[in-house]
């Protein structure tokens, strides 16, 4: 195998037939902190994040890194020392951001369910706008603003009703979807907005889904979100932003989707042309920020042939990577030390009581208990996910800055997993 045989990102790749974050070496992180163990590469999440920046150079334009794909302070700081905004789902999400030293005038805020209590702290704290996913939510939110004698600035989440030709978990602004306002309620909904004592409309967004992976989705939205644009105009009502969500997809396996600035390049031609190329513009990237910059390494423990499959088991498990569980996802698994044996073929699993806890199916690997195994574009969606189901504490998490290490997550123990419980008397 060699380095171009992996997916994503050059900063994880095998020197001789090792695997290395950067200047790395995977199997000397995994000696020294354990497993299973997250190691991210924070080149990778610049050079991900330079290429958007490439697509927007010379236009107005803000880039919002949607920290749902992965929350770690650390991880938040290094979008923040790049001049991302963050774009937030919960008001957790906000206590992150602000403790990542972040300004709340660096943030928006997602989400179908807001709670009162939240929209109340995300006023005070100041943040740039509320994406709002639905009439009710409107009220409820200019009633919060009045109270604190303000008014609270929003965009209205539309949705655009295209396929994003993606994962149906993951496709989010298709008609029979809970996000967004539908595309034919939406000038009502602005109506609405413009007219409550609370509220002050700034921009539209809209968000299609998640791991696409074709421009024409995309396009698709832009050009029912600028008809949406003009309609709302003529009413009176002026747009000072457009934001056009996230959901570039990433390589797990063979996939091809478009560069960051090659899929700005093809939507800010049709913006031009319609008119609207010098709007200001934000993006709500996730995944395709922080996905291929991370790996989970984890340790074989038993090899169990079967009559009809061999079981590979690892000490990773669902909890700490759930998305083949959640999605049937996929993500390749490697050696850390490449070897000239014979591979067999196996079912990847973790030590979970769940038949659903499987890591990846039909995997040729060559290995033996003990040995090491990196579970690749594991930088978005695993370690937020994590769960401590079975009592199994989070793992330790690393991000490797060319031949530095930083932990910048300690593995949880059974006293942290225990710690808000109450025996009874
Ligand atoms: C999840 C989410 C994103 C980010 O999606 P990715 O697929 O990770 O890029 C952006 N905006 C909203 C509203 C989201 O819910």
């Amino acid at each position: 195998m060699s380095a171009a045989a992996l997916p994503g990102t050059p900063f994880v790749h095998y020197r001789g037939e090792e695997l290395f974050v950067e200047e790395v070496r995977l199997a000397d992180l995994a000696r020294a902190h354990g497993t299973p163990l997250f190691v991210y590469s924070r080149a990778a999440m610049l050079s991900a994040l330079a290429a958007y920046q490439r697509g927007f150079a010379g236009r107005k334009a803000r880039i919002f890194y949607a920290l749902k794909a992965n929350s770690s302070l650390a991880i938040l700081q290094v979008f923040a020392r790049a001049g991302c905004g963050f774009d937030i789902v919960s008001g957790g999400e906000l206590e992150r951001v602000l403790a990542a030293g972040a300004k709340g005038s660096d943030i928006i805020f997602s989400g179908v369910g807001k709670t009162r209590r939240e929209m109340q702290r995300a006023l005070e704290a100041g943040i740039h706008c509320f994406n709002v996913e639905s009439e009710a939510e409107l009220e409820v939110l200019s009633e919060v603003a009045a109270g604190l004698g303000q008014k609270a600035p929003v965009s209205l989440r539309v949705n655009p009703d295209v396929n994003p030709l993606t994962h149906p978990y993951i496709s989010t602004g298709l008609k029979g979807n809970k996000f967004g306002i539908a595309h034919k309620d939406a000038l009502r909904a602005y109506r609405r907005a413009a007219a409550l004592p609370g509220l002050r409309v700034v921009g539209i967004d809209c968000h299609i889904g998640s791991q696409i992976t074709q421009v024409s989705p995309y396009l698709d939205a832009l050009e029912r979100v600028l008809d949406l644009v003009a309609a709302i105009e003529a009413e009176g009502i002026p747009i000072s932003h457009i934001d056009f969500g996230g959901g570039l997809g990433i390589v797990y396996n063979s996939e091809s989707p478009p560069a960051a600035d090659v899929l700005w390049q093809r939507l800010l031609a049709r913006l031009d042309a319609r008119g609207y190329g010098d709007r200001q513009l934000m993006i709500e990237p996730g995944r395709s920020l922080v996905g291929n910059a991370g790996v989970c390494v984890a340790e074989v423990l038993y090899l169990k042939p079967g009559e009809q499959k061999n079981f590979c088991i690892i000490d990773a498990a669902m909890n700490d990577l759930p998305r083949p569980a959640m999605y049937e996802a996929f993500h390749q698994i490697v050696p850390l030390k490449q070897s000239a044996t014979k591979p067999v073929t196996y079912d990847v699993v973790g030590p979970v009581c769940e038949s659903g806890d499987w890591i990846g199916r039909d995997r040729k690997l060559a290995v033996q208990p003990g040995e090491l195994l990196a579970v690749l574009s594991a930088g978005a969606y695993c370690m937020s996910m994590a769960s401590n189901y079975n009592t199994r504490g989070r793992p330790a998490e690393v991000l490797v800055d060319g031949a530095q290490a930083h932990v910048i997550r300690e593995r949880e123990d059974v006293a942290d997993q225990v710690r808000k419980e109450k025996l009874l008397p």
